[in-house]
């Protein structure tokens, strides 16, 4: 038991806990408390809001409780007051969320044109089509749920350049749950909720991806939901994508009924020729010929997700330019082969790894290795860091050098980062499981 007392252990505590979350946790989750005083052996907090409190509690109450143990309850010995309101003096019309740059990324690739048909996925082309046409007047909520890499936020992305492009007077926002959930954070902090919800509920198109990350989130999805009750109520679109439909979402009664008064549609994995269709358009984007015995090996082979198909082509693309060869079925066989066949037990390396994050994520090996701190490099650096630590048995420092010289503890907090991160990221579990599958030594 630590006994430094008063606003000492709660320095020490932010000290301690900073190496254990990422930048944005830290700012948004911890900075914002004010140690207010410590008396009885019990230290008091104040809390931006009630949201603040509740998530230190879900997600670090075995940190708090070691700076802040208690004889006789399981919670950890601290006192939380929630700072007051003031209310929003500012009468701007429709201010945007601050971080609206991020929150706003559209992907430049994802859009109707280049979202190839086929029987699997015609009908919620079409219905996303319907509404990107017609927002408010076809289905409305239109809610889009399937597996990981199936192209859903593809979809959802594409319904935004449409409507960017033919609706320029509307006012679109497209935002991923998380977005939201930080959005919303935000906004308390600076004590401008009132701003946020005038600019939502504003809206005339809501586009939310992921919303399974709502799920365990009773604040948030309060919040979520009224803005989704005032924007459908006036018949503004919403568009939610989620990994299941929604009465398999961990939410309330009321946010799933209202997910269910328009259109649920699911989207499955593209039969064997629309795969093919993707693998050759992906292929010709690339500047690589793909003929049919090849296209057909690597779609026979890859049937559970379509961002597999462009891992391949990736991986195939990349030897073929480095040998200045044509891609044959042959190489294509001596390239993919392994990752087609049950794993065999090989040595990885971090060189391994890196390939395989790289062809996953599409970025270059030399940007995994480099020091570049864009989100788009930054993440599959720290799942290559994160694979390093899980399936090799070296010392850190000598993983950490591997990466171009990183440091230790950046190896370390990666590795963190992710594990914390898999504990709720269905998707990120799956597409780690997928990297870790293509790894051949
Ligand atoms: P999800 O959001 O369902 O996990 P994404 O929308 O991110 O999946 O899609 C994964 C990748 O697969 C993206 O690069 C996307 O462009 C591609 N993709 C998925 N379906 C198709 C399709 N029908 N045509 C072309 N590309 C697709
Ligand atoms: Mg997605």
């Amino acid at each position: 038991m630590l006994t430094i007392e008063g606003k000492d252990t709660w320095n020490k505590f932010l000290d301690f806990i900073q190496e254990r979350c990422s930048p944005i946790e830290y700012k948004n989750w911890f900075l914002p408390i004010k140690w207010i005083s410590f008396s009885e052996s019990t230290h008091t907090l104040e809390v931006p809001n009630i949201f603040v409190q509740e998530y230190l509690l879900n997600n670090y109450k075995e940190d708090l409780l070691l700076f802040f143990p208690s004889e006789n309850s399981e919670d950890p010995n601290l006192k939380f007051i929630v700072a007051e309101l003031e209310t929003s003096t500012s009468n701007t019309p429709s201010s945007k969320p601050k971080e609206e740059k991020e929150l706003f990324f559209l992907n430049e690739r994802y859009t109707f044109t280049s979202f190839i048909e086929g029987p699997s996925n015609q009908f919620i082309k079409s219905a996303a089509l319907g509404v990107a046409k017609h927002p408010g007047k076809s289905y409305n909520p239109l809610f889009i749920h399937g597996g990981v890499g199936l192209g859903k936020t593809h979809l959802l992305h594409g319904i935004a350049h449409y409507l960017k492009q033919n609706h320029k007077k509307l006012r679109l926002h497209s935002i991923t749950t998380e977005g939201f959930i930080n959005d919303l954070v935000d906004h308390l902090k600076n004590k401008k909720i009132d701003k946020m919800k005038k600019f939502y509920r504003n809206l005339d198109i809501l586009l939310v991806d992921d919303i399974q990350f709502l799920q365990n989130r009773m604040n948030f999805e309060e919040e979520f939901c009224n803005t989704f009750e005032s924007l459908i109520n006036q018949n503004k679109q919403i568009v939610i994508t989620s990994d299941k439909p929604p009465g398999q979402l961990k939410l309330s009664e009321r946010m799933i009924a209202r997910m269910e008064w328009g259109l649920v549609a699911h989207i499955a994995m593209p039969d064997l020729e629309t795969r093919v269709a993707i693998l050759q358009y992906k292929a010709e984007l690339k500047g690589i010929h793909l003929n049919d015995s090849v296209a057909f090996y690597i779609a026979e082979n890859i049937v559970s997700n379509v961002r597999q198909l462009e891992g391949a082509i990736n991986r195939l693309g990349a030897y073929c330019k480095l040998l200045a060869q044509d891609v044959t079925l042959d190489i294509a066989k001596q390239t993919l082969g392994e990752m087609f066949s049950t794993p065999k037990e090989a040595k990885i390396t971090v060189d391994n790894i890196l390939k395989s994050v790289s062809a996953m994520y599409d970025v270059k090996v030399s940007d995994l290795r480099g020091s570049s701190r864009t989100k788009e490099v930054a993440f599959p650096r720290q799942i290559a860091m994160y694979l390093a630590k899980e399936l090799i048995k070296d010392p850190i420092i000598k993983l950490a050098s591997a990466f171009g010289g990183k440091t230790h503890s950046t190896l370390l907090h990666s590795w963190k980062k992710i594990s914390k991160q898999l504990e709720k990221d269905e998707a990120l579990r799956e597409q780690i499981q997928m990297t870790k599958q293509n790894i051949h030594s």
